[in-house]
């Protein structure tokens, strides 16, 4: 089951191609095939991916734009993975965009 705590995600945040690089500046200057580009290397896209669908996240995240993401996960989908983690008590809201 997914699960991602403040630890969990600095744990595959620590393992992100992203890791080492000025995010922020990467992001915001990087064309969206850029970006995705980047992404489709990176070893935890699929965390990263999660991540974004449970915590809302604009812009690129594992692989995907957030238009993607809404189109390819449904809001009831993004939602069910949002409860899962409320009811294990893994959900921070401190992490939601
Ligand atoms: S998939 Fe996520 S963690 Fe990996 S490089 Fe892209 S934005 Fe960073």
């Amino acid at each position: 089951m997914y699960s991602n705590t403040a630890d969990e995600v600095s744990l595959w945040q620590d393992e992100a191609k992203c890791a080492n690089i000025d995010v922020e500046k990467f992001f915001e200057r990087a064309t969206e095939k850029e970006a995705k580009r980047f992404c489709a290397t990176c070893p935890v896209q699929g965390d990263c991916l999660q991540y974004a669908l449970v915590y809302d996240m604009y812009g690129v995240w594992g692989g995907m734009s957030y238009k993607e993401r809404k189109r390819k996960f449904p809001s009831d989908y993004r939602q069910a993975l949002r409860e899962d983690l409320i009811e294990s008590g893994l959900y921070n809201e401190r992490l939601k965009a």
